[in-house]
Order: structure tokens, then C-alpha cells, then sequence
């Protein structure tokens, strides 16, 4: 089952909130449907495509000429547990922090620092997202989906997914080619939370026991207190990813401003915290047009309400810049930009 609708807005498929429209609109409701749709509506294959989840990691510059494919395909499904794990398989329309709550209220691990992040688990593996020293990549098993060009299924386990910090084959080689239509965690019946990011230990003492369900409060405590509801206030979150430099650079940084957020990764380079460094060169509140960095966090970048894609682009060009010439840090984007 397929549903296909031409001249789409998108304007609640995006968490910035931006005005624009889709040639045509796809939803997929099983495995089968691309083939289905393909079968009874083959000029779609001619189509620029894009893949899209719940949008909240997507700016849009303007109207999208082609077409847009989404997911309905919903649903979990056990594919093999024992003493010590289980292997769950989960349709990549389920709302991502549905599914956290799920593994939670089943005492499953592995799943609850990354509780509240916006978007649908099909998304989850393209980015690998993170967050609070988790990262999906650890726990996905394989992940399901359909080869857009030749309408067949295949099969990618987690070696050949090619992980990386927010990034994977799905955000690189296979993008816009393979529509994730499942993915399978591996997550343990037993374990520890881990609690030693920032001052979550802090907050878990105040909610009581080390388990689960309060590791997953604290979470979302946390970040309702540090990041704007996108239902609220239009934006996709991190709009930078944390810039990877030498240790030698951040010493450098480290001199020039106290307290800058270093981060070991291998031998010889940290991750550093592109907020600080936002924050340290005065961007935190700055407003251009519509678009502005957030007032308590600033990695978000905002629309203030009537901002074009156009608007938050220019706003984030002009921070990448300044930081580069303050800093001589290249900052990247972690959100996708759909020109
Ligand atoms: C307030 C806020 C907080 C956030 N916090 C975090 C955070 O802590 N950590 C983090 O990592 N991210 C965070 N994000 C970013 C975002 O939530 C994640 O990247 C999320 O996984 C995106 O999910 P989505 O379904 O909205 O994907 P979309 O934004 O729709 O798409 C993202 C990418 O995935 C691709 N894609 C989506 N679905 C599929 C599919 N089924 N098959 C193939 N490709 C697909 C798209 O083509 C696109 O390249 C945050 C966003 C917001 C708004």
C-alpha cells in the first residue's frame, strides 16, 4: 500500500517550520509499496527523490522539484532473544522516542540515553544519532530496506553500515538509493545506566535509584531545559556537529578560551564543543531577519517565526565564517540542507 499526493506542503514535515512545497509526496506503508508505486506510476524513477523521515534534521532552501518519499511503515517485531539479549526489529515509521519508552518499560538496555530525540527510527542509522555518550550505531544489528533503483530489498548488518560519528553509508553512498524500512537493535536484559555524561549523575541522585526508567527522566529533563520544543519553535537541533581536531589545536583553543568542552576520541584528536565556541564568538540570541541562534543553547539555530530556509542558511553561513576567522575552526553542518 502506497499513497501518492503532487503539489505537497511541507510545511509540517520539517521541524524548522519552513514553507515549502514537493512536486509529489510518496508514503510507503509496507516493504512492497515502492515496487507497487513504481509498477503503476513509472515516471516517478525519473524523479530527483529524497528520503524523508519526520524532518527534523532538514532545512529546506526552497520548494522541492521532485520527489518525496516517506515512511509508514510501523510496527516491532521480536527476531531472537536468550538469557542475556534481544534482538528487536522495529518498521522505520515508529516515532524514535516511542520506541526508547518502549525498550525502557521492558527493562531492555541500550537505547535510553538517546530518549527524546526527535524523528522516526528509520532515520536513526543514517546519522547515527547520539547523544548523552550513546550513540545508536552500538546497538544496531542490521538494518532492512529497499534499493530504490532496482525495487529489491537488501539486507546491511551493522559492519557494513560503516558507522561514523552522525554519519554512515545511508547519509553517504546510499543516500537518496536505499529507503530503510527496518531496523534491528540488538539491546541487553541486563546492565548498568550509564550515567557519566555532564551532571546526569547529579540529577539521577535527585530522581532516586540508578535504573532505567530514572536515567531515562533525567534525560529528558535535561534536555527540555537546554533545547526548544520544535513544535513550538521551528529548528532541527544541532546545527553543527562538534569540529574533530589535533590535539595541538584545542591546547591552542584551550589557552585562548578557558572551559572550551574537549572530548577524547583516538590517538592524537578530541571532538570540541562547537556551542562554546558559537557562544564564546557572541552569536548566542543574535537574530538576522527571522532567523536566530537560541537564547540558551547555541548550536540551535531558530526561526523566529516567518523564516525562510533561505533565512537560517545565511544566518548559519555568516557563524561559519566568523568562527573560522576567530578560531580558524571549520564548523560542519549536522543538518541536511535540501536545496
Ligand atoms: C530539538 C531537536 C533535538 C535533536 N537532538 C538530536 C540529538 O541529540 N542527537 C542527534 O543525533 N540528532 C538530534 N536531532 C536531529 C534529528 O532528530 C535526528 O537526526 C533524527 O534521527 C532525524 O529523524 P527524522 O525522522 O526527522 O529524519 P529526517 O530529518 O526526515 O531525515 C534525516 C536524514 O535521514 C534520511 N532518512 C530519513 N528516513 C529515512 C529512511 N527511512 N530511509 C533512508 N533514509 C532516511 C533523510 O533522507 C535525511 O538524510 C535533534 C533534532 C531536533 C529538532
Amino acid at each position: 500500500m502506497y499513497k501518492l499526493v503532487p503539489n505537497f506542503s511541507l510545511k509540517d514535515h520539517n521541524s524548522f517550520g519552513v514553507d515549502a512545497g514537493a512536486s509529489y509526496w510518496l508514503t510507503l506503508t509496507s516493504p512492497d509499496s515502492w515496487k507497487e508505486a513504481i509498477a503503476r506510476y513509472p515516471h516517478l524513477l525519473q524523479e530527483e527523490r529524497l528520503i524523508i523521515g519526520g524532518g527534523t534534521n532538514l532545512l529546506f532552501l526552497s520548494d522541492y522539484d521532485g520527489l518525496i518519499i516517506g515512511t509508514d511503515i510501523c510496527g516491532y517485531s521480536i527476531a531472537y532473544q536468550d538469557s542475556t539479549i534481544v534482538d528487536i526489529t522495529v518498521g522505520s515509521g515508529v516515532d524514535w522516542d516511542d520506541f526508547v519508552a518502549y525498550c525502557v518499560e521492558n527493562g531492555w538496555y541500550g537505547v535510553e540515553n538517546l530518549s527524546l530525540i526527535p524523528g522516526k527510527v528509520g532515520a536513526a542509522p543514517v546519522q547515527n544519532i547520539g547523544a548523552y555518550g550513546a550513540e545508536a550505531a552500538s546497538v544496531i544489528h542490521c538494518v532492512d530496506g529497499i534499493n530504490l533503483d532496482t525495487c529489491e530489498p537488501e539486507c546491511y548488518s551493522h559492519d557494513q553500515c560503516r558507522f561514523s560519528y552522525r554519519s554512515s553509508i545511508f547519509k553517504e553512498k546510499l543516500s537518496g538509493k536505499f529507503m530503510i524500512t527496518a531496523v534491528t537493535f540488538r539491546l541487553k536484559k541486563q546492565g548498568e545506566v550509564d550515567s557519566s555524561y555532564g551532571d546526569m549523575k547529579r540529577i539521577i541522585t535527585d530522581l532516586g535509584e540508578p535504573n532505567l526508567l530514572n536515567l531515562r527522566r533525567a534525560v529528558i529533563q535535561i534536555r527540555e531545559s537546554k533545547l526548544p520544543d520544535p513544535r513550538k519553535v521551528g529548528n532541527a537541533g544541532s546545527f553543527f556537529k562538534n569540529p574533530v581536531v589535533t590535539e595541538e589545536v584545542a591546547w591552542a583553543l584551550e589557552e585562548l578560551l578557558p572551559g572550551l568542552p574537549v572530548y577524547q576520541l583516538s590517538e592524537g584528536y578530541v571532538k570540541i564543543g562547537a556551542g562554546f565556541l558559537i557562544e564564546k564568538a557572541g552569536w548566542k540570541g543574535v537574530q538576522m531577519g527571522h532567523a536566530a541562534v537560541h537564547d540558551r543553547q547555541a548550536l540551535v539555530l531558530v526561526n523566529r517565526g516567518g523564516a525562510t530556509g533561505q533565512d537560517i542558511f545565511e544566518l548559519s553561513l555568516a557563524i561559519q565564517k566568523d568562527i573560522f576567522e576567530k578560531y580558524g575552526v571549520a564548523l560542519e553542518r549536522e543538518v541536511q540542507v535540501i536545496e
